[in-house]
């Protein structure tokens, strides 16, 4: 059985190098689809700027088109621990023993890792994948590296030039920029 991949974010937006990742990863993992996971609210991490039904919208208009990615909504549920450890293992009662989960991660996220909620079990529900990030030394330690050029994009920068109405039209979907135009997300005017 071909692998299911698992990407996980506040996608506060999902900008171009989300995309390149998940498109690197279906190619060098050989991966049966991708699954997004935007981020809810738990109380132990920032809350994301724009709402989770932006968030959504945004990924919808971004992934729309490629028949191997789909977003999964269950970190959004009331209630939900937000933790990864613990959408991964609802993800393996949901698919079953024989589905293989990679886990798709940069190297910010990677590096933090040993301060995830649980990251030990972790190992038993997937594999993870990680891709390098400017300014992130990439030590893989036991992980797949996807590889990938680097893309100098974080979609904090995004919303960052965004506030001053700067150009962004490189760093995201055109149809993601207009929905933020549209809905003045992130203090577009
Ligand atoms: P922010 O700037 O708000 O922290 P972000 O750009 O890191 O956001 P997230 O939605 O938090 O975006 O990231 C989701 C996943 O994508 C994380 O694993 C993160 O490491 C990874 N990622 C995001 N941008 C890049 C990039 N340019 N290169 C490699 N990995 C990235």
């Amino acid at each position: 059985m071909r692998p299911v991949g698992v990407f996980g974010g506040t996608f506060d937006p999902v900008h171009n190098a989300h995309l390149a990742m998940a498109q690197a990863a279906l190619a060098a993992l050989g991966l049966a689809r991708i699954l997004w996971v935007p981020t809810g609210t738990p109380p132990y991490r920032a809350a994301p700027v724009a709402a989770a039904e932006h968030r959504v919208a945004m990924l919808e208009i971004a992934l729309a088109g490629e028949p191997r990615f789909a977003i999964d909504r269950r970190e959004l549920a009331p209630g939900a621990s937000g933790y990864t450890v613990d959408t991964l293992a609802a993800l393996r009662a949901d698919l079953g023993a024989g589905t293989p989960l990679v886990l798709l991660m940069g190297a910010d996220q990677y590096a933090k890792l040993e301060t995830w909620h649980r990251w030990h079990d972790l190992a038993g529900l997937c594999r993870i994948a990680v891709f390098a990030r400017p300014g992130c030394p990439l030590q893989a330690r036991g992980a797949d590296v996807v590889p990938m050029t680097p893309h100098a994009v974080s979609a904090s920068d995004v919303r960052e030039r965004l506030r001053r109405a700067a150009d962004v039209s490189a760093l995201l979907p055109p149809a993601v920029l207009a929905y933020i135009q549209r809905h003045h997300l992130y203090g577009h005017p």
